[in-house]
């Protein structure tokens, strides 16, 4: 078993690859268990026994599971859903953490060519000069179509070899929250990825932006995308519809960032219910420096 860590005191750890390391080493605390995938859990029943022993009976779709202790880490969308069952029902204090912490809905589009031809060519670096800038964030884009004219939206290139090295691709990876990510979501909703009709709508969609990059040329070749992608997170139930925990500012009358209530939420949920063996884990009761993300998750 890895050794346990002083939660609060945890440094901000950053994954410079993918998550196949964290899967491992989570997997290595699991040598010789059963792994039911595709099963839904439905319900979560605590059963005090003779002797005021306890157990939990964790009710699926591929049937019920008896345990003496349970870790939920099912999305704090999916809490909020109410798509897992308590019975009893959970404490005020986790509920009310539930209720009070928001869920986001950021949703990506990437946009992927044969060649970063917004990057300066090896003649132009080779006579000095940055690279493209990583970060590039579209404010009101008058220049899109009309539905798109209020949007906000934050763009990643990672095509610098500078700063990506070996792990450099020519793609762009446009991030959307609220109207954006509504919009795209719902127009390839019924869509799939590999049809002809998807990539129209997400090219029509994104070529306002990406044209903007410097060398583009509209009969050029590389600056035609090869492949489309994009999430749909806010139609997924099994993600909470939405993304990750985020504490919304505009709330009237309701809980504000910084406000101690909501930060006790979180370690009511980090803390669980231990009497009846019934713990939380994931990005929604991480240290507050890494919540939302895949290493708070961790
Ligand atoms: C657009 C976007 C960008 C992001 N960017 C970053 C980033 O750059 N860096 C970073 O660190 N993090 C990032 N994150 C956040 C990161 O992905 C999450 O914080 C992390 O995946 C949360 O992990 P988790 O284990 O808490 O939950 P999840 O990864 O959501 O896992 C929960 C699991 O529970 C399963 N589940 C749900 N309901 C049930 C049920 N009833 N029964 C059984 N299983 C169920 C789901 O299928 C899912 O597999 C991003 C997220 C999004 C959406």
């Amino acid at each position: 078993m890895p050794k346990p860590v002083q939660i609060e005191s945890l440094e901000n750890r950053f994954v410079s690859s993918t998550h196949q390391q964290i899967i491992k080493r989570i997997s290595e605390a699991v040598v010789n268990a059963n792994i039911h995938l595709s099963t839904s859990v439905e319900a979560i029943v605590s059963q005090e026994m003779e002797k005021g022993d306890k157990k939990l009976i964790v009710k699926t779709t591929n049937g019920n599971f008896e345990f003496d202790e349970v870790v939920v880490t099912i999305p704090l969308g999916c809490l909020k859903l109410d798509t897992l069952q308590f019975h009893p029902n959970l404490p005020q204090n986790i509920s009310q953490a539930i209720t009070d912490a928001s869920y986001g809905r950021l949703e990506k589009v990437f946009v992927a060519f044969a060649a970063p031809f917004w990057e300066r060519s090896e003649t132009d670096a080779s006579q000095g000069g940055d690279t493209y800038p990583m970060f590039t964030h579209f404010l009101r884009p008058t220049y899109a179509l009309e539905e798109q004219r209020l949007w906000t939206l934050e763009m990643l290139a990672v095509s610098s070899t500078a700063l990506f090295g070996a792990h450099a691709q020519p793609l762009l990876v446009f991030h959307l929250w609220r109207a954006a990510a509504a919009h795209v979501t719902s127009a390839i909703a019924s869509l799939t990825p590999s049809s002809d009709e998807y990539y129209i709508v997400i090219n029509t969609l994104f070529q306002p932006f990406y044209s903007r990059l410097p060398n583009y040329k509209e009969d050029c070749p590389d600056c035609a995308p090869t492949a489309v992608l994009a999430t749909k997170w806010q139609n997924d139930e099994l993600a909470g519809n939405g993304s990750y925990t985020n504490f919304t500012t505009h709330y009237c009358g309701g809980p504000l960032k910084g406000d101690p209530a909501i930060h006790d939420g979180i370690r009511a949920m980090r803390h669980g219910l231990p009497e009846r063996g019934l713990w939380f884990a994931g990005e929604h009761t991480a240290p507050f420096v890494a919540l939302g993300t895949s290493t708070g998750a961790y």
